[in-house]
């Protein structure tokens, strides 16, 4: 039996604990899907360069407002595909054959990992054949999947998910979007933009539900002009019809398309760990349980990223990563991980971006706080833009003038948002941040130094 100083379980932010850093370890990566994980196979950069592609046709046909007509002439769907997954796949390959190939100290095992006791894994490998090893310690890096609600997997329809969407071989005619999350809003976003008919289905009265209320009702009005969006009906059947798909919903109405597509949400890969018999322990929803410094409950055993987090966000699990590499080298002086103010964006149109609390959730907690909103029409840039629905709403502890919250809808919204993410991880009062620094004129964040000025504090 193979004994490893160091097994981590995930090809995805895992691959990244094993620096130099790591050389005098003996180190094993087991990976039983494509290497590289979620963000860059089936995630953030290949969504993010459809989305890029969205905006780009979204903008020629809505041109007309700036005096310039024009009209998209074709898609070549096929195209924006290849140059996504041509960029990608190397990369994805390259770093395989860099951990299979490239590190002296680094064993890469291509299969599925399951504990078997305290320190002690079976890797039944992708070509046959099982490997038992040992470790002392153990990072479970393993990721989450997509929900397959039962009402589809019991209907036998065919369907999609993130996973394999983007890989079509055509643009379809009509797409059904069952889930009204962030990834369903990207997705609708991008294949209605390409020519798609877009249905949405989401269970909740408002997509989006879980943004800042003024945020969540904005987008879903916005939505509701471009997309067929059925909400607060939840899909109660479904069958296949001559070459497509129909939900039924809770309310009698019928959804049809030529492909459906689930978005309702993601569960932790932590099932599939034999996790009880390492005595690692899990939450009811299945992420696996950590302190402060990404440690399980089973002794040498680290979590992070999707198996762990409720946030289920690239650049979580890259922070988590980097405190476990460091808790991992200087046990005896381990860092915590620092939650507290994670940002985050929906890379819809309009886009969205967040950072801290909504405005339900001060009103939950009993804070004193004062809000201000500020519409992109109010700056300079607004109006070269023609924007009539971006804005940024601010939300701010009364007393202290330090900001609790800030919500973006418009255009750029995951930049423009960043100086606020600063602001509040540095402890920046709003009126400090307003008027301590120069903003660029005409550019858009000004946007936000209104609403800072807006802000009703003494
Ligand atoms: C469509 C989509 C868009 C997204 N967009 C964004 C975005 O814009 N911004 C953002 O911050 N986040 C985004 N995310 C989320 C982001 O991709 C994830 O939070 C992040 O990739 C999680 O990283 P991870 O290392 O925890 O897991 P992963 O990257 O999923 O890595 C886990 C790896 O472990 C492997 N694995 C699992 N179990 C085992 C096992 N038992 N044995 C061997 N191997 C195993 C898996 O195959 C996988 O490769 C998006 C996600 C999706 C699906």
């Amino acid at each position: 039996m193979r004994h490893f100083d160091l097994v981590i379980i995930g090809s995805g932010s895992g691959n990244t604990l094993p620096d130099e850093r790591f050389s005098h370890l003996n180190v094993a990566i087991v990976e039983h899907g494509v290497f590289g994980g979620t963000c860059l196979n089936v995630g953030c950069i290949p969504t993010k360069m459809y989305v890029y592609a969205a905006d780009v046709a979204r903008e020629i046909a809505e041109s007309s407002r700036y005096g310039i007509d024009s009209t998209v002439d074709k898609v070549r769907w096929s195209d924006i595909r290849d140059r996504i997954f041509n960029r990608i796949d190397p990369i994805s390959e390259g770093g395989r054959n860099y951990r299979a190939e490239g590190s002296a100290n680094i064993t890469l095992f291509t299969g599925h990992a399951e504990f078997t006791g305290p320190g002690k894994l079976s890797i039944a490998l992708n070509d046959g054949g099982t490997e038992e090893i040992t470790s002392d310690r153990v990072v479970v890096a393993a990721g989450s999947r997509p929900v397959i609600p039962s009402v589809i997997a019991d209907a036998g329809v065919p369907y999609y998910t993130s996973d394999n969407i983007m890989r079509l071989d055509d643009l379809p005619r009509r797409l059904v979007i069952l889930g009204g999350g962030y990834i369903g809003m990207e997705f609708a976003h991008v294949f209605s933009a390409l020519g798609t008919e877009v249905t949405v289905v989401a269970r909740g009265e408002f997509l989006l539900r879980h943004q800042d209320e003024t945020v969540a009702t904005h987008f879903t009005e916005l939505a509701k002009r471009k997309w067929d969006v059925r909400t607060g009906s939840p899909v109660k059947a479904c069958e296949t019809t001559g070459g497509g798909i129909r939900l039924t919903l809770a309310d009698g109405s019928t959804a049809e398309g030529d492909a459906l597509l689930l978005a309702t949400g993601r569960v932790p890969n932590s099932d599939r760990l034999n996790l009880d018999s390492a005595g690692v322990n899990t939450h009811p929803d299945g992420r696996i349980v950590v302190d402060e410094y990404q440690q399980t409950s089973a002794h040498g055993v680290y979590a992070l990223g999707d198996v762990s987090s409720p946030y289920q966000l690239k650049h979580v699990a890259n922070h988590e990563a980097k405190v476990v590499a460091h808790n991992l080298l200087h046990a005896d002086a381990p860092r915590r991980v620092d939650h507290r103010f994670v940002p985050s964006a929906v890379f819809t149109s309009p886009q969205i971006a967040a950072v801290g609390l909504t405005e339900a959730e001060c009103r939950e907690r009993g804070l004193d706080y004062v809000s201000a909103v500020q519409d992109y029409a109010s700056v300079a840039y607004g109006w070269a833009m023609e924007d009539t629905t971006g804005f940024c709403k601010l939300l701010a502890d009364r007393e202290t003038g330090q900001l609790l919250g800030a919500h973006i809808l418009g255009s750029q919204a995951s930049t423009v948002i960043q100086p606020l993410i600063q602001a509040m991880s540095f402890g920046l009062p709003a009126r400090e941040m307003a008027t301590g620094q120069y903003w660029i004129h005409p550019a858009l964040p000004e946007v936000v130094e209104n609403a800072l000025l807006s802000l009703p504090l003494d």
